[in-house]
């Protein structure tokens, strides 16, 4: 949708014990310091939603292989996971404090998938760079489940849905990736890749169908799939959203658009 009826959305949001579930492109790290249309649309949808009792966020870059881990530290460190950027982006922190109970009850809510409490890691970029626009007074309680690399596609959409109870204990699940993530092709300035655009069309025609399965099947999609995603890790996160979302959700769609050429900002909202 437009900035404009994604404020509309926002404005209809009222609190409610059931929280929403979003999907949210993270895209550059630079959107975490700059003022632009992602960053903006992040305050407002951030305003908008009802207050979280803690936010359990399932970033791309956090990637491990045979085991799931969920992160208990009471203050989890700000990860700096990447380079070649300014140092005001480095000197960045989220010092939101962690929510190891809560972590600890998470991996148990996923035993049967081996999933593991860990003090390893902190927050991402991809988790920080979006929180710090959305939540800036860094007062909630965040942890981070871990992507292992070692499942299919519908492994994590399977392992996903044992989240959603989360949803009713005032849990916040933000899921941070990109619809299309394609680092190589990747251009300051680009016009989007006619690839990226097809994608991008087909994920939000899933999404809105709610033909989830299709999307949990995504690494059997072909060449199309593995241009839009040459690696996995952005396209995964996408699938915990949509494994904690129902029919009694409204989907909305915020920051439609391509960036770089072939980064897909899609986000959307189940609430
Ligand atoms: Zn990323």
């Amino acid at each position: 949708m437009t900035a404009t009826t994604a404020r509309a959305f926002t404005c209809q949001l009222r609190p409610s014990d059931r929280m929403p579930a979003l999907f949210v492109g993270h895209g550059s790290p630079m959107n975490a310091i700059l003022d632009n249309s992602y960053s903006r649309q992040w305050a407002e949808i951030g305003d908008a939603l009802p207050a979280p009792s803690a936010i359990l966020c399932i970033s791309a870059h956090w990637m491990t292989r045979g085991t799931t881990l969920v992160q208990v530290s009471q203050k989890p460190e700000t990860i700096h996971d990447f380079g070649g950027f300014p140092r005001q982006l480095f000197e960045q922190q989220y010092p939101a404090p962690g929510a190891p109970e809560l972590a600890r009850a998470t991996a148990e809510l996923l035993a049967k998938h081996h999933a593991e409490a860990s003090e390893e890691w902190g927050l991402d970029h991809g988790a920080w760079s979006v929180l710090i626009r959305m939540f800036p007074k860094a007062d909630i309680p965040v942890y981070q489940l871990s992507l292992d690399l070692s499942l299919r596609t519908s492994d994590h959409f399977e392992l996903a849905r044992d989240l959603k109870s989360l949803r009713e204990q005032g849990v916040l699940i933000v899921a941070s990736g990109n619809m299309v993530h394609n680092l190589p092709a990747m251009q300051s300035g680009a016009e989007p890749f006619d690839w990226a655009v097809e994608f991008d069309a087909l994920m939000a025609d899933a999404i809105t169908g709610r033909r989830f399965g299709e999307i949990a099947g995504a690494d059997g999609l072909g060449s199309l799939m593995k241009t839009a995603h040459p690696t996995i890790e952005h396209f995964l996160p996408l699938l915990y959203t949509l494994a904690v979302a129902d029919d009694a959700d409204e989907l909305n769609y915020f920051n439609e658009g391509i960036d770089l050429g072939s980064v897909s900002m899609r986000s959307c909202v189940f609430a």
